[in-house]
């Protein structure tokens, strides 16, 4: 009788998996989504069924970049107007840019100031100094630290009046700037991924979400990159429904006389972080984990292990000569 039953059972996942439509990975890349590479790869039954969850994530994702973006006009108020405005009238704006400066306001307050959306004036200087830079490598220079200092003195959420009910923001000082370069692409790979099936993975920049497993029940492969080597990977980790971010200062670098400088900057010197050479998060929220990732970059380990605690989450740390630091949900997760 009971061989009876495991026959039967048997026979019926035989034919379950028999019956199962064949699944085919496909991948899309992109470049053109906010200024970096995006790369969707999934199992789907055919490739118009992955072309339609394609087009519907790299809609998502332009419709985020237009609303975030701070160096284009877009058709509608975007945080570029909001920077514009600065000093002048409150700007109404589309509720997933409340929503992301809400984020902003309590990351900045989680990380004690350190990933502060609000510090665009002196990130603005480093940004025009890297573009000035890689036009023209013999004239390169790093933003003085008077004008630094100068620009520190507009910074502050203070300056920032986010009204929920009537949906604007406004910046009160006119030269105070919003960049949210730090929790931006987390954000909306975290939106996005809310409405993927399972058996995707999604990559804005290097900030990954897996989605799911692979129909074969095998969890994700992510490479950690090298910070010393852009073609090779420091390690393996396993995913499945989990955001894997890092944070390295081998990204958005210039030279100027001699000193390589990158794009995470340290509000306490408005200069670049120079405590770790790139800190991995793992966390199941994107958002967080783009967030958690550049804090931890800007932190002391212990302090960075304190944050993780409150998320949930995982991290790697890189440090300047190599050596290299786990928790042990980190170390749970690595391949081989
Ligand atoms: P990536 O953009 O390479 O994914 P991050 O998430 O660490 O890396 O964000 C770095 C970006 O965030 C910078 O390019 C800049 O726009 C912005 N940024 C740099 N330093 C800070 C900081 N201390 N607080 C908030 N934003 C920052
Ligand atoms: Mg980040």
């Amino acid at each position: 009788m009971k061989r009876g039953i495991l026959f039967a059972l048997a026979l019926l996942l035989c034919g379950g998996i028999a019956c199962a439509p064949r699944k085919t990975r496909y991948s899309e890349t992109r470049y053109d989504l906010f200024d970096t590479v995006t790369v969707l790869t999934g199992y789907a039954e055919s490739e118009a069924a992955f072309s339609e969850t394609a087009n519907r994530v790299f809609e998502e994702l332009a419709a985020y970049h237009a609303l975030f973006d701070i160096y284009h006009d877009a058709e509608r108020n975007n945080l570029k107007t909001v920077n514009d405005c600065a000093g002048g009238d409150p700007v109404p704006v589309d509720p997933a840019i409340i929503d992301l400066l809400l984020l902003g306001r309590e990351v900045d307050a989680l990380t004690g100031h350190r990933v502060n959306i609000t510090l665009g004036a002196v990130l603005a200087l480093w940004h025009d100094a890297r573009t000035e830079a890689l036009e023209h490598p013999e004239s390169a220079a790093s933003p003085s630290g008077d004008a630094l200092r100068d620009a520190a003195r507009h910074t502050g959420f203070d300056l920032l009046l986010i009204d929920e009910a009537a949906g604007t923001v406004r910046l009160t000082d006119p030269r105070a700037r919003l960049d949210v370069g730090a929790i931006a692409k987390g954000y909306a790979a975290q939106r996005v991924s809310e409405n993927l099936p399972d058996g995707y993975l999604l990559s804005v920049g290097g900030n990954v979400v897996a989605k799911g497993t692979k129909p074969d029940g095998a969890l994700w492969s992510v490479g950690i990159q090298d910070p010393d080597d852009a073609a090779a990977l420091l390690l393996t980790v396993t995913a499945s429904d989990l955001a894997i971010v890092t944070s390295g200062d081998y990204q958005r670098v210039f030279t100027a006389d001699g000193v390589r400088y990158h794009h995470i900057i340290d509000p306490e010197t408005n200069y670049p972080a120079v405590r770790w050479r790139s800190v991995t998060v793992l966390c199941a929220d994107s958002a967080a984990a783009d967030a958690l990732s550049t804090a931890l970059f800007l932190m002391e380990r212990e302090d960075g292990e304190a944050l993780l605690k409150q998320f949930g989450a995982d991290a790697l740390w890189v440090a300047p000569g190599g050596e290299r630091f786990m928790t042990e949900g980190f170390r749970e997760r690595i391949k081989g």
